[in-house]
C-alpha cells in the first residue's frame, strides 16, 4: 500500500516541554512518524506496527518520554488495508476500522464464506477436481467415499452453513448497534461456550440478562462478546466442516431407523 494512513497521535514530554507526534501505516509492518517540527522517520527492521514499537521508537529516535496515544492502532491497521471506494462490508456492513479487507468490498470474515460458498456450489459428485482448493485432503478423501446421496447432503449441509454464518455476521453487526434482545445476547454466550468447549451446555438463562442489564449495556457485552469470537474466527468459520459432517451422520441415523 503506498498511501500513508492515519494510526494515531502520541503525546510525550522531552526536555521538560511537551511534544506531539502523528503516526502513520506505511506498507507491511512498517510506520512513519511524524514530529510537531516537521521532521519525520519511517520505521524499519524488526518492528511491527503495535502500540508499544510505536512508543519505543518515538523515544528512541525523538527522546520523548511519558507518552499518551490517542486512537486504536488495531483500528488504524484494519482500516488502511481497505481500498478507499469502501466505506462498509457489502454483507455485515462492519466498518473498515472493525476488520481487515477480504476482497469484493467484503471484510475478510465475509469474505472467507463468500468464497467457500460460491465454490462449495460448484462441487459435482464423482468429479473431486471440482470440490476445488478450500477443502483440506482429510475431508476431500472423506468426500470422495461418500455415495451419491451423502455428498448431496453433505453439500447442503455445507452450503447452508456458510449462508446462516454470513447471515449471523450480518445480525451481529445490527446487535452491535443495540439492536437487540436479551435472547441475542444469550446466545452469544453460548456461541463462546463452544468454542471453549464443543460438548459444554448451550444454555444461559436470558431472564437473568434482562433483569441485569438495559439494552445499551447489552449492545457493549456483545460487542466484547462478538470481539473474542473475532479473534478466534479460524476455528468457528472452520467449523462448517463440523456441521456438514453432522447433516451426513443425522442422515446415516434416519437410515438405519428405516
Ligand atoms: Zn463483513
Amino acid at each position: 500500500m503506498a498511501r500513508e494512513h492515519l494510526l494515531c497521535s502520541v503525546s510525550g514530554i522531552k526536555d521538560g516541554e511537551k511534544r506531539t507526534f502523528t503516526v502513520y501505516k506505511l506498507r507491511g509492518q512498517a510506520f512513519k512518524i511524524y514530529n510537531d517540527r516537521g521532521h519525520s522517520h519511517s520505521s524499519h527492521g524488526s518492528l511491527r506496527v503495535t502500540e508499544r514499537d510505536i512508543k519505543s521508537e518515538i523515544t528512541t529516535v525523538y527522546g520523548a518520554y511519558s507518552l499518551n496515544l490517542e486512537g486504536s492502532v488495531r483500528e488504524g491497521v484494519n482500516a488502511s488495508t481497505w481500498p478507499d471506494t469502501y466505506k462498509a462490508c457489502s454483507n455485515c456492513s462492519c466498518e473498515p476500522t472493525r476488520r481487515a479487507y477480504g476482497g469484493e468490498g467484503h471484510c475478510h470474515r465475509c469474505n472467507f464464506l463468500i468464497r467457500r460458498l460460491e465454490a462449495a456450489k460448484r462441487w459435482c459428485f464423482g468429479e473431486p477436481q471440482s470440490l476445488g482448493r478450500f477443502i483440506p485432503d482429510p475431508y476431500a478423501d472423506y468426500l470422495s467415499r461418500l455415495s451419491a446421496t451423502e455428498f448431496t447432503e453433505y453439500k447442503k449441509g455445507y452450503i447452508s452453513w456458510m449462508e446462516e454464518r454470513l447471515e449471523a455476521l450480518k445480525e451481529a453487526s445490527n446487535h452491535r448497534q443495540g439492536n437487540l434482545k436479551p435472547a441475542d445476547l444469550a446466545h452469544k454466550f453460548c456461541d463462546i461456550l463452544k468454542l471453549l468447549n464443543r460438548k459444554a451446555p448451550s444454555f444461559i438463562d436470558k431472564d437473568i440478562l434482562e433483569r441485569s442489564f438495559d439494552g445499551r449495556q447489552m449492545a457493549v457485552i456483545f460487542s466484547l462478546l462478538d470481539d473474542m469470537i473475532d479473534a478466534s474466527v479460524h476455528n468457528s468459520d472452520q467449523g462448517g466442516f463440523t456441521a456438514a459432517f453432522e447433516a451426513v451422520n443425522q442422515l446415516h441415523i434416519a437410515q438405519q431407523d428405516l
